[in-house]
């Protein structure tokens, strides 16, 4: 028996492969579509989703558009507008950059892009998978406003092995309400609307002043949160810290309340969880746990993104710092707000 030989993969097994780590379900696309939505500084987005989003999922956006030359290049793997050399990886500030998620959803789904930019009378479209090069592909015109429309539909059609893995249509609409939620939580400035099957869920205009900023925030969490919380802004060792901190009176059994943003993007990280923890360890009992909405910004070379390709994770350069930021800052906000807490008006 002679031993099987080496060959390279073909293009399209190769998507499969990559959309293996990018899309796990439709939430996963949902959060990839609308974050390069945000990335091409829409103002609004609009997410209508079919059957939990395995028939349909459509995000549009009105932002900058894909220039009609550029639309086929969009799908190719490791194509991207984003970056184009090391140093701007070091320092990079937009949500994608590994120019993966177009062709991974590609093909794993059927996959139309429309889009028209500022310049142009109308709008293009293509659709993945007509032509058998994405150099072959020919957009069509099609009437569009300013911005870009992205369709998904009958995800995992041709992938069964994970097709298998999807809940019912209300676990996985629930699993895209979090992404979204999670996504109007990184940006007040964003009108976001979620409708399924034609109704309507989520309905959020662009936040002006403070006070639409805590109508937000109620709205994704719950009043009981909006109400039992803090808003503030910390600074120090070259980073800022602003939003909400959940009061004791606001702590939970379960820690699913705990949001946290690195210069816009929600991570999770357990340098920086187990700062927040340390900060209220004197004001919780210790079988509950702190909510919070809290967003850091710091020196994006100080960050490394470029972790996994979900990118959920990062790593900081000094942790310690920030651990430590965290934790003592926090900790001195805490208590002066003290036990009654800020939003109970001191009598
Ligand atoms: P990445 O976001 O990492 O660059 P994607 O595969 O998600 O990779 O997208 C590829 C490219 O397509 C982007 O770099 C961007 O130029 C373009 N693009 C995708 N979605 C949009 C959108 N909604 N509006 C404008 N351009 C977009
Ligand atoms: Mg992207």
């Amino acid at each position: 028996m002679t031993e099987p030989s080496i060959r390279p993969l073909p293009e399209q097994l190769i998507n499969q492969i990559a959309a293996g780590e990018v899309v796990e379900r439709p939430a996963s696309v949902v959060k990839e579509l609308t974050e390069n939505a945000l990335d091409a500084a829409a103002q609004r987005i609009l997410i209508d989703v079919e059957r939990g989003g395995k028939q349909r999922i459509r995000v549009q956006d009105d932002g900058h558009g894909i220039a009609v030359e550029q639309l086929a290049l969009a799908l190719r793997r490791h194509a991207t507008s984003k970056i184009y050399n090391l140093d701007e990886l070091e320092s990079v500030s937009s949500l994608g950059f590994r120019g993966e998620a177009l062709p991974s959803i590609a093909a794993v789904s059927r996959l139309t892009i429309a889009s028209r930019q500022a310049d142009s009378e109308h709008g293009h479209q293509v659709r993945a998978g007509d032509a058998p090069d994405d150099d072959q592909m020919q957009p069509k015109p099609v009437a569009h406003p300013v911005g870009t429309t992205v369709t998904v539909d009958d995800l995992f059609f041709n992938t069964p092995g994970r097709r298998k893995f999807l809940r019912t249509d209300r676990t996985e609409l629930q699993h895209i309400q979090e992404a979204v939620r999670r996504l109007a939580l990184s940006r007040f400035d964003v009108g976001f609307t979620l409708n399924h099957q034609g109704r309507c869920l989520l309905n959020l205009a662009p936040t002006q002043d403070e006070s639409d900023r805590q109508q937000r925030l109620a709205d994704l969490l719950g009043s009981e949160f909006a109400t039992h919380s803090a808003n503030v802004e910390l600074e120090g060792a070259g980073m800022r810290l602003s939003g909400w901190l959940g009061l004791p009176t606001a702590a939970r059994r379960q820690g699913d309340l705990q949001y946290f943003f690195v210069n816009g993007r929600l991570v999770r990280d357990r340098t920086a969880a187990h700062g927040i923890r340390q900060a209220y360890k004197d004001v919780l009992y210790r079988d509950h746990y702190p909510a919070y909405v809290l967003y850091l910004e710091i020196d994006p070379t100080q960050v490394d993104v470029n972790v996994h390709p979900m990118k959920h994770e990062v790593r900081f350069r000094d942790g310690r710092t920030v651990h430590g930021f965290l934790a003592q800052r926090i900790g001195e906000a805490l208590a002066m707000l003290g036990p009654a807490g800020a939003n109970s008006s001191p009598s």
